[in-house]
């Protein structure tokens, strides 16, 4: 059986793609970069989120010998020409300050209305062999942005996207429904294929 590991510190999104490939009957066996200690850190130099997706796997690969899979991801909106994008998780200046991020956000977007708040999550993931083989897929997750937020559950902008079809926000749905539905769900099954022609 062949180890595949996985570019995060996220225990959610670790049993997440565990779940994929068993749902797939991919018998590979998926670890966390915890188990290494001593990874180099990478710097998100990318301009996409394929690019940065790509960075953390090869690096990944690289420094451990085995298949290694990344995601990189963001919220982009619309009227805002796909920005935050690879900023998300900084876009009011701190990096992980969700708080600061949506705030900012909901402010500059104050005076558009309705027909002109769509957005979607954009999830990049990328596979990576240690002899430097790679691919890259993504995965979307479209809506509109709420003027107020609503909801606990989830993280970052879950509690201002709406997801089409969706009287609810992202953070007003259990995990397992936002699971189904998101953009890292999508890139994570769009990789199955992948993994078995590449991986086997
Ligand atoms: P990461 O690439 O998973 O670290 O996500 C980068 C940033 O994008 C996060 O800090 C969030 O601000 C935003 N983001 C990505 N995915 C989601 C999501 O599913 N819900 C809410 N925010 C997200």
């Amino acid at each position: 059986m062949t180890r595949i590991v996985l570019a995060t510190r996220n225990a959610g999104k670790i049993t997440e793609l565990r779940a994929i490939l068993a749902d797939a009957g991919l018998p590979h066996g998926l670890v966390g970069a915890d188990a290494y200690p001593h990874l180099p850190d990478v710097k998100e130099t990318g301009v996409t989120f394929a690019e940065n997706a790509l960075l953390k796997a090869h690096a990944l690969a690289r420094a451990t010998g085995l298949p290694a899979v990344a995601d990189d991801s963001g919220l982009c909106v619309d009227v805002l020409g796909g920005a935050p994008g690879i900023f998300s998780a900084r876009w009011a200046g701190t990096h992980g300050d969700d708080t600061a991020n949506l705030d900012l956000l909901l402010a500059q977007l104050s005076d558009i209305e309705a027909p002109n708040r769509g957005a979607y999550f954009a999830c990049a993931a990328a596979l990576a062999l240690p002899d430097g083989t790679e691919r890259v897929v993504e995965g979307r997750l479209t809506g509109t942005l709420r003027h107020t937020p609503a909801g606990t559950n989830g993280f970052g902008y879950d509690p201002i996207l709406q997801p089409d079809g969706e009287t609810r926000t992202c953070a007003e749905l259990s995990p397992a429904e936002k699971n189904a539905i998101s953009h890292r769900g999508k890139a994570f099954r769009a990789l199955i294929p992948v993994i078995r022609e590449l991986v086997g």
